[in-house]
């Protein structure tokens, strides 16, 4: 079987969340399966540059959009016998610094890039030598997808589309625009109803992929069931809950050829579940390059994420903070970018406290496996998490998780009062600064019994949420469409 996979990222090219990890992650894994898998993604600036094995095609077209006719072109690379990726070339769409927008302001044209996006990777689906059986959108980037198939079989004769797969990545971000976005799709303006596309009076990108693809995933179990609910669902929990029987959650899985304590490049020492002398050597290199003092004995906790209320930034900055203020003896360390205030409020907090807070703001991978393999424990409060990958990272680097039980991380972690035998990080429930608290003094409490520590670390370096577990889902859903 040929699976197309569409996605506006695409680790290592562009990435700016877990979205990029996962399509990267996933395709490689399908292609291992045995499975044909294309990826389709657009070529943002500096690709070609930093990635000379992407070369261009001869293969150009045009789109008309609106008054105007835009072109494109693909160009290619074919990493495995099983994988080929094409990037879609659109100087004007894609040739910029952000990826979706900059200084903190979406581009104005975004439901034009995206359209042009779901748009080449049709025309790439229907005129490939052995077109896809199925077209595998990720996110309200690719959301128009299944509605622009549609109409390609009814009205242009094109008889056997692929069928259609929307996952969800995030349902905060639904790709809402103005009405009049709809003329630049080149679909009838009759099909945008309440039915399809429109919501509220804006054309809503993820609402036309939830009415019209042939089934829809999240990527954990647990955020399919939570989005049900008017607390998680974001105004589309109605249309969900109709689709039901459609809906189903996959939990995504770590690369762990990216992800590996025994052979990361970007670690100044090497060590795994059976030897971890290697990352002590980690830790007190982390120090040193954050500015914080070498210490073995005092816990290091991290953070690396986007800066929003999402990912419970503010309750990191209010829980750290006073437990300093009160004399605990801990170390945190931040990497991440978002939303200025936040920032400059970890600013603030590592000013106020040199010694033991850093926070590095900025997008930096590398660092990012160095903290991972550096912490002792990893902060992640979110206020709702689809998935999160960053919590299986740092399972696997022997960062201890302490985590909000919602969405992925409900999932993923396991708290010692749920299983005490397998017993992974620690769980909260309430969204709140107290609730971290009372989970960090109990990370604290950890650290003081090691053989404790030691046994909730093995575990969860040893625990597997490889792709190849995964992708078999994937594989079984992409069947199961194509019987339909
Ligand atoms: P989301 O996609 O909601 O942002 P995830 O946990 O699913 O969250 O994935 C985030 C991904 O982005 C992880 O790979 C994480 O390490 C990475 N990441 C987030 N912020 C940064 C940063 N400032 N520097 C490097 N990597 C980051």
């Amino acid at each position: 079987m040929h699976v197309l996979l569409a996605t506006s990222e695409l680790n290592p090219y562009s990435k700016t969340g877990g979205l990029a990890d996962m399509v990267s992650a996933l395709a490689r894994a399908l292609a291992g399966t045995g499975l044909r898998v294309s990826v389709v993604t657009p070529l943002y600036r500096g690709m070609v540059h930093s990635n000379p094995s992407i070369e261009p095609t001869s293969w150009r077209w045009a789109i008309p959009m609106g008054d105007s006719l835009v072109e494109g072109r693909f160009h290619c690379h074919k990493p495995s016998p099983n994988l080929t990726l094409w990037f879609v070339e659109q100087a004007g769409f894609f040739d910029r610094p952000g990826l979706y927008g900059e200084v903190g302001r979406d581009y104005a044209d975004n439901s034009a890039r995206f359209i042009f996006l779901s748009r080449a990777a049709l025309i790439l689906a229907r005129h490939l030598p052995d077109p896809p059986k199925v077209l595998h959108c990720h996110d309200w980037q690719t959301g128009l997808i299944p509605i622009l198939a549609r109409h390609a079989r009814l009205q242009t004769g094109w008889a056997q589309p692929p069928r259609t797969i929307v996952t969800v990545h995030n349902l905060a971000f639904q790709g809402s625009f103005p009405t009049a976005s709809w003329a630049l799709t080149g679909l009838p303006s009759d099909w945008l109803h309440w039915e399809s596309a429109l919501h509220f009076e804006r054309v809503n990108f993820l609402k036309a992929g939830l009415t019209q693809a042939q089934a829809i995933t999240t990527v954990s179990p647990n955020y399919a069931q939570e989005i049900l609910t008017p607390e998680y669902g974001c105004g589309l929990e109605g249309l969900l809950l109709k689709r039901y029987n459609d809906l189903g959650g996959i939990l995504n899985g770590v690369d762990y050829e990216e992800w590996n304590s025994a052979s990361d490049p970007a670690l100044p020492a090497a060590f795994s579940a059976q030897d971890l002398s290697g990352k002590a050597v980690c830790k007190a290199a982390l120090q040193r390059e954050m500015g914080l003092p070498e210490n073995p004995s005092v816990p290091l906790f991290a953070n690396i994420s986007r800066l929003t209320e999402q990912k419970g930034s503010a309750l990191i900055i209010q829980t750290v903070g006073s437990l300093i203020a009160a004399g605990e003896s801990l170390q945190f360390v931040q990497l991440g970018s978002g939303e200025p205030t936040l920032e400059n409020a970890f600013r603030d907090l590592a000013q106020r406290f040199p010694d033991q807070v850093a926070a590095r703001i900025g997008f930096d991978p590398g660092l990012s496996h160095r903290i991972e393999a550096g912490a002792d424990f990893y902060l992640m409060p979110s206020r709702f998490e689809p998935c999160g990958l960053n919590q299986l990272y740092s399972l696997r680097y022997g960062a201890i998780p302490i985590v909000r039980a919602t969405g992925g991380l409900q999932d993923s972690v396991i708290d010692p009062r749920d299983n005490a035998a397998q017993a992974t990080g620690i769980k909260f429930t309430t969204y709140s600064a107290a609730a971290l608290h009372k989970a960090v003094l109990k990370a604290l409490a950890l650290w003081k019994e090691p053989a404790w520590l030691k046994h909730i670390r093995h575990n969860g370096m040893t625990a597997d949420f490889s792709w190849e577990k995964q992708s078999a889902e994937y594989v079984a859903l992409y069947e199961s469409v194509c019987r339909e």
